[in-house]
């Protein structure tokens, strides 16, 4: 639908590698203390002083993490450099260095590259990340995009998953679901458009839910909330793959056990709308949904009153002990053991 609006074309083999590389990046400013040396030499050089670093790595392929027929290239520049982010707070940390590789197939014109970076350095703007370096090569079919994000931390600060303690509240940020409701729509529309070229459909009622698909954001702004009310969460991670995985994996690390509260789940109007249009059950979709790159936390409970009433938090469970084990308390307040069931299974 969207793919290729930009009408020129410049063949990637007129510019060679070099002068495709200078051209992606001539962009990029350095603005963190901690980069020495950014895109140009052998490898970046980075000093981070007394503060502790993390690293983390995506890989997206196409037919498999994205679909170019409704996945613009600029949102899957933005989106390729936020899932890594999200990773890089989900550690309470901050954010302040990527790396970007890419294999291009000769299909791709050097405009559709542009409108690709276009993207990623949108998302080093917004989120003031220095882009210091990446790799460049050709592939035969699809496009393959890795970043790697860098980001540091103070010392005792960073958070693991492993840390949550019985009698523990755990809470999340935003709302769930969206980013998966999103998804149906737009593989709706494919098949719609595949029939009818000339349909124009109304997205307006899915705006909300297709732009959490197509523009997710990470939570910078919830690790500084967290800071500025005092607040230590004992675990976190930030949900990629569902609510239900990302509690499993937490209680697993830090052997406890949990119940989950169904009425607490927070939802968009528009996710309940659509779940509703489609004849699924939104608790559903909140807990096997994923890419919702929203963040979930255990506190204590003496936290609790400096996070009451805030509207980006959502006290949606209670930490119990192993051996209690993780269930879903439903509406009607029967117990539903949880499972780490996910969509996707192994696309991540
Ligand atoms: P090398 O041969 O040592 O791998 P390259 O010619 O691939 O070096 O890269 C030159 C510089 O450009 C390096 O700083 C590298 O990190 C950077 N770079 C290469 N490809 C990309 C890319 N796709 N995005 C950002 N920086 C890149
Ligand atoms: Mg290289």
């Amino acid at each position: 639908m969207i793919e290729d609006k930009n009408q020129q074309r410049t063949q990637l083999n007129d510019l060679g590698e070099f002068g495709l590389i200078d051209h992606l990046t001539k962009n990029f400013k350095i603005n963190q203390k901690s980069t020495v040396k950014g895109i140009g030499d052998d490898a970046a050089v980075l000093n981070f002083e007394n503060k502790k670093v993390v690293v983390t790595t995506d890989l997206m392929v196409e037919g498999i993490h994205f679909d170019l027929s409704y996945m613009p290239l600029k949102h899957l520049g933005y989106k390729a450099v936020i899932v890594n982010l999200s990773d890089v707070y989900a550690m309470n940390a901050i954010a302040t260095q990527i790396t970007v590789s890419i294999a291009v197939s000769n299909r791709f014109p050097l405009e559709a590259l542009e409108d690709l970076y276009a993207g990623i350095e949108t998302a080093a703007k917004i989120y003031n990340i220095d882009v210091v370096g990446g790799d460049t090569t050709s592939s035969n079919t699809g496009l393959l995009i890795s970043v790697t994000a860098i980001g540091e931390v103070e010392d005792n600060k960073e958070i693991y998953r492993n840390g949550a303690k019985p009698n523990d509240l755990l809470v999340v940020s935003g709302d769930l679901g969206a980013a998966y409701m999103g998804l149906q729509i737009l593989e709706r529309e494919k098949e719609v458009y595949k029939v009818n070229p000339n349909n124009q459909p109304d997205l307006e009622p899915y705006s909300y839910i297709i732009e959490r698909q197509l523009k997710p954001e990470a939570r910078k702004d919830v690790i500084k909330l967290l800071s500025d009310l005092e607040v230590n969460p004992t675990s976190m991670i930030d949900i990629s793959d569902g609510l239900s995985s990302e509690i499993i994996h937490i209680c697993k690390q830090s052997k406890v056990g949990c119940d989950l509260y169904e009425e607490k789940i927070p939802l968009d109007p528009q996710v309940i709308s659509t779940c509703e249009e489609f004849n699924i059950d939104s608790t559903t979709i909140a807990l096997n949904g994923g890419e919702d790159y929203e963040l979930l936390f255990t506190i204590s409970q003496e936290d609790f009153p400096k996070i009451k009433g805030n509207p980006s938090l959502s006290v949606i469970g209670y930490i119990k002990e192993e051996k209690e084990g993780v269930h879903l308390v439903t509406r009607a307040e029967t117990k539903i053991p949880l499972k780490a069931q996910g969509w996707k299974n192994f696309n991540d």
